[in-house]
């Protein structure tokens, strides 16, 4: 479905609308679409961007232009935890915002305790992630989101990897994979971002970044009247820009439906609940946090008294690595990230029968690790 919609695209361009009339509709209907999933209100309004990293870009660019008009703001300063998606300090460097970082509690979450001292008159905007990419650990969105409001601030939910899951997770099984409220349903939350280019499962190069309302929205936008090309609007970072992925992920969402990410999320987190049962029923390994949906991470446990872990995280990866199997290293502390979809259902069972062999190994001291923690591309 995706390659037929992506064929039928491949040469249109989003710069222009007017001259695409079917890509301005094929926009609105996905941001339409992802408000009512979200609990959006009436007002609620968006773009489509090439993906995560594009929709955190222009959250932050609206959130500081907001602070500058509203409140005269000029020195922004963006507060996050230590777990936020790397994309809001990409943005903070891009955009000239200062960052305040705060600590997480020993179950994940931001300590809120040191977020309310961190949010001031200088905010400009207060991050929440529903799930945090690190642990897959949904942030406390409402206690975050009245912060920022009492200072004026924007508050941007990043929901990249939630988006697509977290709201059919609680209509399939309310008590395993409840959340408690994190979307635009929440008072105070000004923007969020969901990829469809993740667990919406079309092809890279879409997300989509909604504002609670269309005045919001406004600071999002660039508009230049001084060219001699003529007057010059564009919502993101792009300027030409391709309609494929748009329309690829327009096919996937309608073929798909509300019924169709049912079904894929339900196989989807029965697969990350045995992999989590699974982890920790070997000796030595933890899965940091209460992560109840799809993200989640591999630690070794640490003889009770020091810090010094049982286990060495990145020789288990070398191993599984041998075994063909690849995994994100990440840390402090050493550990190993899995991200389930619904392409992981079939092969859990030979995953954790892999890895309970290659703790054995490297516990008998057979393996030792190469490299450190790494989430790069430098060539
Ligand atoms: C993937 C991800 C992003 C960044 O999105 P890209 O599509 O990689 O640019 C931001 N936040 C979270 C929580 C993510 O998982």
């Amino acid at each position: 479905m995706a390659d037929e919609a992506a064929r039928m695209f491949l040469h249109e361009n989003a710069l222009n609308t007017k001259a695409f009339p079917s890509l301005a509709g094929i926009q609105s209907d996905l941001c339409a679409w992802t408000a009512d999933l979200l609990h959006g209100p009436e007002d609620a309004a968006g773009f489509v961007t090439s993906g995560g990293t594009e929709s955190i870009l222009c959250a932050v660019e609206a959130a500081r232009e907001r602070a500058r008009s509203e409140r005269d703001l000029h020195d922004p300063e963006l507060v996050l935890a230590e777990s936020a998606h790397a994309a809001f300090h990409k943005a903070a460097h891009l955009l000239g915002l200062r960052t305040r970082l705060v600590p997480l509690m020993d179950d994940r979450t931001p300590d809120l305790d040191a977020m309310t001292d961190a949010v001031t008159d200088r905010t400009a905007l207060v991050v929440a992630s529903a799930p945090q990419y690190p642990q897959g650990v949904v942030d406390p969105v409402a206690e975050i989101a009245a912060m920022a409001d009492r200072v004026g601030a924007s508050c941007h939910v990043d929901a990249c990897m939630g988006g697509f899951v977290l709201p059919f997770a609680v209509l399939e099984d309310p008590e395993a994979w409840y959340a408690p409220p994190w979307d635009l349903g929440v008072d105070g939350v000004t923007s969020i971002s969901a990829d469809i280019h993740k667990l919406g499962y079309a092809p890279k190069g879409v997300s989509v970044l909604l504002h609670r309302s269309r005045q919001l929205r406004r600071h999002q936008i660039f508009e230049f009247d001084g060219w001699l090309g003529g007057r010059y609007v564009t919502p993101n970072l792009q300027g030409t820009r391709s309609g494929l992925p748009m329309a690829a992920a327009w096919a996937v969402v309608r073929y798909l439906g509300a019924e169709g990410y049912r079904r894929l999320v339900r196989a989807t987190l029965e697969a990350a609940d045995r992999i989590r049962t699974g982890i920790r029923a070997i000796d030595g390994l933890e899965v940091p946090g209460d992560p109840r949906h799809h993200l989640l991470s591999i630690t070794a446990t640490s003889v009770s008294g020091n810090d010094q872990p049982v286990l060495d995280m990145y020789a288990i990866d070398d191993a599984l690595a041998a075994r063909g199997w690849h995994h994100d290293r990440q840390g402090p502390p050493d550990g190993l990230h899995l991200t389930v979809s619904n392409g992981n259902v079939p092969v859990v069972e030979q995953w954790l029968d892999d890895l309970a062999e290659v703790v054995g190994e490297v516990r008998s001291g057979g393996v030792t690790s190469s490299g450190s923690g790494a989430y790069a591309t430098l060539e």
